[in-house]
């Protein structure tokens, strides 16, 4: 197999490894979460640390290849690995270091949530990650990130100190409110499309290390209540508590499940509490009370535990596809359209998630950071298809879609959550920013890679270039 110019020079620039069809783990090297994704990059360059990825860069502008960024691999329509092109790959770059004295935590760019939450427990310690504890950092934060802690401590990007970021042009910045401040605005929520991360400092909050979980589920023909009963929840949710609600939910083959539920669709509501015992157990008693469950599961276990609870519903490998919308409200007649259309999905592994968002997530305004939905929403709603394998799939993606299509009308826009984007829809990608903070980005961009070199990504173009 002949190489290409050029990559035996970048393998003994780089510290990492470089890695090609000729290597024996180029299968493993290209894969990422989604199973849809079949693709197969030119070079996989496996940078260590900044200097890294400023090689990278020159080497893909060099061979004028598409040049894509890998944090965690958990982008669903696989912009981190495009066909012939070159992967900026940081899963090797996830080293972890807290100082709790500061409370503030550094990682790179390629760490897991899991790595974060591990490193920052040990301090009693946590800042906002998603609900499954293998997707990666990078991604997640750059889009803006929420899960059990958004209302305690918002969004992840609300929790962004600074950043260590190399640019299209080779610089290595510091970038935080008080440098680059352009930067570290757009960053908080314009995806990778500014440079390559190397490093985020966080903000960190005091959580656990035991913190509360109850679930409660209950029949597909109970939909109308409960996702009534979610809104009183979600709508009284304190700081410390984080609530999630799934529809068309398939009870899992878990110890807490009895035997004769296990693998009933259904709907689940899951409230964690990060106060007392005795706090937790008030927010659950009056769910128990309005609308006895099923089954319910109410315990304390370590926050570590919480993160990663939900992480069998989505193992690697997952044929997977999603839309998502910001909801203002959750009215009745989105509950009416969720149960009359959750029962139409074909895969036990496909469900809608509703995520309440509310508290920390709400007290920071619009524009003081790039997120795409506005602080305004107060739930996002993700019509999430998964499925063991490609032909399953292939159905409930059209389900996916109409369910979207039907609470389009009740949403604050098409855009929806942009790190649950799973096309590449520069439309979508407009809508959800909306003109005038689109078109700060695309200034943005323009200053700080101005011929669109980061452009596999939910792409803002340069202002210079087109029509922002
Ligand atoms: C199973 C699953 C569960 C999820 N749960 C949640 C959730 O609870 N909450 C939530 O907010 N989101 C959630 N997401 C969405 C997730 O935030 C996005 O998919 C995110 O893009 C994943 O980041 P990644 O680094 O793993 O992905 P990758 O595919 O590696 O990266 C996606 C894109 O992000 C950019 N990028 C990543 N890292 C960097 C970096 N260091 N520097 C520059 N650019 C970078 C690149 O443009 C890249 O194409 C979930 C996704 C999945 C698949």
């Amino acid at each position: 197999m002949t190489s290409m110019p050029g990559i035996d020079a970048l393998r003994a620039q780089l510290s990492g490894r470089v890695i090609d069809e000729s290597n024996t783990d180029y299968d493993s090297a290209r894969a990422v979460w989604n199973g849809e994704i079949n693709r197969k990059p030119a070079v996989i360059a496996r940078c260590t640390g900044p200097a890294d990825v400023v090689a990278a860069i020159a080497f893909g502008l060099e061979q004028a290849m598409a040049i894509s960024v890998r944090g965690g691999g958990h982008g669903y329509w696989g912009a981190a690995v495009p066909d012939g092109g070159l992967v900026i790959d940081l899963s090797e770059l996830r080293g972890v270091s807290v100082d709790p004295g500061s409370r503030r935590a550094w990682c790179g760019g390629g760490a897991t949530i899991a790595d974060l939450d591990v490193a920052t427990q040990r301090h009693g310690l946590a800042v906002t990650g998603g609900t499954i504890s293998h997707t990666g950092i990078g991604g997640l934060t750059l889009g803006g990130g929420f899960g059990w802690l958004v209302h305690k401590a918002g969004l992840t990007i609300d929790n962004l100190l600074a950043a260590e970021v190399v640019t299209a042009d080779g610089r290595i910045l510091g970038v935080s409110a008080d440098e680059y401040a352009d930067l570290f605005w757009a960053l908080r929520g314009g995806g990778g499309n500014f440079g390559v991360v190397t490093g985020f400092e966080f903000r960190l909050h005091e959580v656990g290390p035991l913190v509360y979980l109850g679930v409660f589920f209950w029949g597909l023909d109970q939909g109308t209540e409960v996702l009534h009963l979610g809104r009183e929840v979600a709508t009284a949710l304190p700081r410390d508590a984080g609530l999630l609600l799934v529809a068309g939910l398939t009870a899992p083959a878990a110890p807490y499940v009895p035997a004769r539920y296990r693998g009933t669709p259904g709907f689940g509501l899951l409230l964690a509490g990060f106060g007392s015992a005795q706090e937790h157990a008030a927010l659950i008693a009056p769910i128990r009370d309005a609308l006895p469950p099923m089954f319910e599961f109410v315990t304390p276990l370590p926050y570590v535990e919480l993160q990663k609870i939900l992480d069998e519903s989505a193992p690697w490998g997952s044929h997977a596809y999603e839309k998502s919308l910001c909801l203002r409200e959750l009215n009745d007649e989105s509950i009416a359209a969720l149960t009359d259309l959750v029962p139409r999905k074909s895969s036990p592994m496909s469900f809608i998630q509703i995520f309440p968002l509310g508290g920390a997530f709400a007290a920071v305004k619009d524009q003081d950071t790039a997120f795409g939905c506005s602080r305004a929403a107060r739930y996002v709603v993700n019509m999430v298809a998964v499925a063991p394998n490609a032909d399953l799939l292939a159905t409930d993606r059209g389900w996916a879609r109409s369910v979207w299509q039907v609470l389009v009308p009740h949403s604050s826009g098409t855009g929806g959550y942009l790190n649950f984007l799973a096309d590449d829809d520069s439309d979508r990608v407009h809508a959800a920013y909306g003109p005038a903070k689109y078109q700060q980005l695309a200034r943005i961009k323009a200053r700080y890679d101005p011929d669109n070199v980061f452009q596999t990504n939910a792409n803002i173009k340069p202002a210079m270039l087109g029509k922002p």
